[in-house]
């Protein structure tokens, strides 16, 4: 590699690329160990696709289990990641995440970097195979007071609009079951009482509320221990080239205020640029349906265009996407804005509670809706295979909407008024009349939903079984009985939004060893140079075994990178699978 042009040079140990969970993860490790680090981000705003994101991390064998009565067996985890993934596990990266995400979790939440709590019922997505968990792995971050950030609060990158009501109002995975029955419990009511009050107040100094949670609460605290452990983050300032010297990675050149800088990293230079979910030419190589011409939404925010990649392969680093699936899916529909946009809202929640079916255009249904999303979009995909679009529409009655809201609407009191009005939902007082108003065949809906109905009566779905196993369950209503997942469309008026494919990040990556070193076609490691995040291949093989696989792998081989940067690692076998 020639050394770009360049003014000006400053020297650091450590030079992180990214300021996702990834990097923070990577930078705070390595000040641990007392080396000098310098984090730099593309954007104007810090945190990535973490800070949009739930902030949930899968980690087994946590500390969190005990105090639950939770035993998970030393060899549970790599039994189900070796059922589930198969022949596309990485088993040396797969042993070092297993090994070292709990110690991991320990160390940040002793020090203050993270704070999480145990989800004890959120099982594993595939909770019937072998090693799975029926809950206990994914942990949810608790929230966390924006206004620790002072002035940083404003360079935040706020989670999606359309996941923040009354105008920047942070709703958490633990707030969402007071929401939802908050017309029918006085201390639901209560909590969503002083939620709202608390976003009253911050919105009278603040350009949006200051309780975070999920994601932004994560990135908030990461940052905040980041700052008081004096680690720069220059933001706008992306890191352009490597710099190699006697054969390893020596640094890289950043743009910053419109110069060049040279940054030497005397011990190395963390890749955690979050994949390439921004790069459309790049995606079209390597996602099938996008190859095909088919439609797709990316959640993740613009500067992720696989710039880590890049720079990895610049130094000999190799591209690897033997993955069962080149990125995590989810379902998204498309919010109208008052300026003819749109804003994506990802369906994680309502699918696959009772009072909901998900049908395509001929009216038919295609999934276990209760499964996870990674699961219902390449299912979507397979139903649209011959149509010209891929889209699909999730149907419901009046009862499920009013307490469980469809979409970006939200539960009662949430008005549906402007969300018909801009067509974003569809409304009809027969399931023929909603077939019409969203373009689905109505003889075809009329019979799925007549047959759903009679069985769905008694809990039961003969199609898909929807409801048969613990995670399901627990995507279903707590309480209704007798499943939780289940009950008949029957209530008018009836309504569906539509959701096409999206993604949440990308799963096909730089390869890398088990100490998270980008690793070339020889299969050995390129010295000085690591790639941690969705900016190496998945530790997971393209697969979305649980809750959290993304963080919880990003947040641990950035601490195994920081570790092996400050020589705290034994070398490992550098072949990867
Ligand atoms: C709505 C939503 C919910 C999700 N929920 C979860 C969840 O609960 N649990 C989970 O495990 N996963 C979840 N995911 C996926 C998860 O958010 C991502 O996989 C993960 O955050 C990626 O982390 P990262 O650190 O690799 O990258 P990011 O968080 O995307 O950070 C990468 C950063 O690098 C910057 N960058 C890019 N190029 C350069 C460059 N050249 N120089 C410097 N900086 C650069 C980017 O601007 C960005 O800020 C969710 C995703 C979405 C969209």
């Amino acid at each position: 590699m020639n050394e770009p042009p360049h003014h000006g040079s400053i020297a650091c140990d450590v030079l992180v690329a990214g300021s996702g969970a990834a990097g923070f993860a990577a930078a705070l490790t390595a000040r641990l160990h007392g080396l000098d680090v310098v984090m730099v981000e593309k954007e104007p705003l810090f945190g990535g696709t973490t800070a949009y994101s739930a902030g949930v991390v899968w980690i087994p064998l946590n500390h969190h289990q005990e105090a639950a009565g939770i035993a998970e067996r030393q060899d549970d985890a790599l039994t189900y990641l070796t059922a589930h993934v198969g022949n596309r596990l990485d088993r040396a990266k797969a042993e070092a995440f297993v090994d070292h995400a709990a110690v991991m979790l320990d160390v940040f939440e002793r020090e203050g970097f993270v704070s999480y709590e145990l989800a004890a019922t959120w099982a594993d997505y595939h909770p019937d195979e072998p090693g799975a968990s029926q809950g206990g792995r994914s942990l949810v971050p608790n929230e966390y007071d924006g206004r620790k950030l002072g002035p940083w609060f404003e360079s935040l990158r706020p989670a999606l609009a359309t996941m923040m009501p009354l105008g920047g109002m942070m709703v958490g995975r633990n707030d969402l079951p007071h929401v939802f029955r908050m017309t029918q419990s006085a201390k639901s009511a209560l909590h969503v009482a002083r939620m709202v009050a608390r976003h009253a107040r911050d919105r009278l100094s603040h350009s949006r509320g200051t309780r975070l949670v999920n994601g932004n609460a994560l990135i908030a605290r990461l940052a905040v221990s980041a700052f008081a452990r004096g680690i720069p983050l220059w933001l706008s300032s992306p890191m352009v080239a490597l710099v190699s010297d006697a054969g390893r990675i020596a640094g890289a050149i950043v743009e910053r205020e419109g110069a060049r800088v040279r940054v030497e990293a005397r011990r190395g230079v963390v890749l955690a640029c979050g994949g390439f979910p921004a790069n459309d030419a790049l995606k079209r190589q390597v996602y099938a349906h996008l190859a095909a011409g088919k439609n797709h939404i990316q959640l993740p925010p613009p500067g992720n265009t696989g710039d880590g990649l890049r720079l990895a392969q610049s130094a000999g680093g190799r591209f690897h996407d033997e993955v069962h699936q080149p990125a995590a899916w989810t379902p998204v529909s498309l919010v109208p804005q008052p300026d003819g946009s749109t804003i994506p809202f990802p369906h994680f929640f309502e699918r696959g509670k009772p009072g909901y079916i998900s049908v395509d255009r001929r009216g038919r249904r295609f999934v276990n809706e209760a499964r996870s999303y990674h699961v219902f979009v390449p299912a979507m995909i397979e139903t649209c295979r011959t149509d010209p679009v891929v889209e699909a529409w999730i149907v419901c009655d009046h009862r499920a909407i009013r307490r469980f809201g469809l979409g970006a609407l939200g539960p009662a009191p949430m008005r549906a008024a402007p969300f018909l009005r801009s067509s974003y939902i569809r409304r009809g007082d027969t399931i023929r009349g909603l077939a019409r108003a969203c373009g689905i065949d109505a003889e075809g809906l009329d019979c799925t939903v007549a047959a759903f109905n009679a069985p769905a009566r008694r809990g039961e779905d003969p199609e898909f079984q929807r409801g048969s196993d613990a995670y399901q369950r627990f995507n279903g209503a707590p309480g209704h009985a007798p499943n939780p997942c289940i009950a008949p469309l029957e209530t008018p008026p009836f309504y569906a939004v539509r959701v096409v494919p999206g993604e949440l990040g990308t799963f096909a990556g730089i390869a890398t060893n088990a100490n998270a070193q980008v690793v070339g076609s020889d299969g050995q490691p390129i010295a000085g140079l690591y790639a941690v995040g969705n900016d190496a291949a998945s530790v997971m093989g393209g697969t979305y075994p649980a809750a959290g696989i993304t963080i919880g792998p990003a947040m641990t081989f950035g601490y195994i990178a920081a570790r092996h940067v400050a020589g705290l690692l034994d070398p490992v076998a550098t072949k990867v699978g």
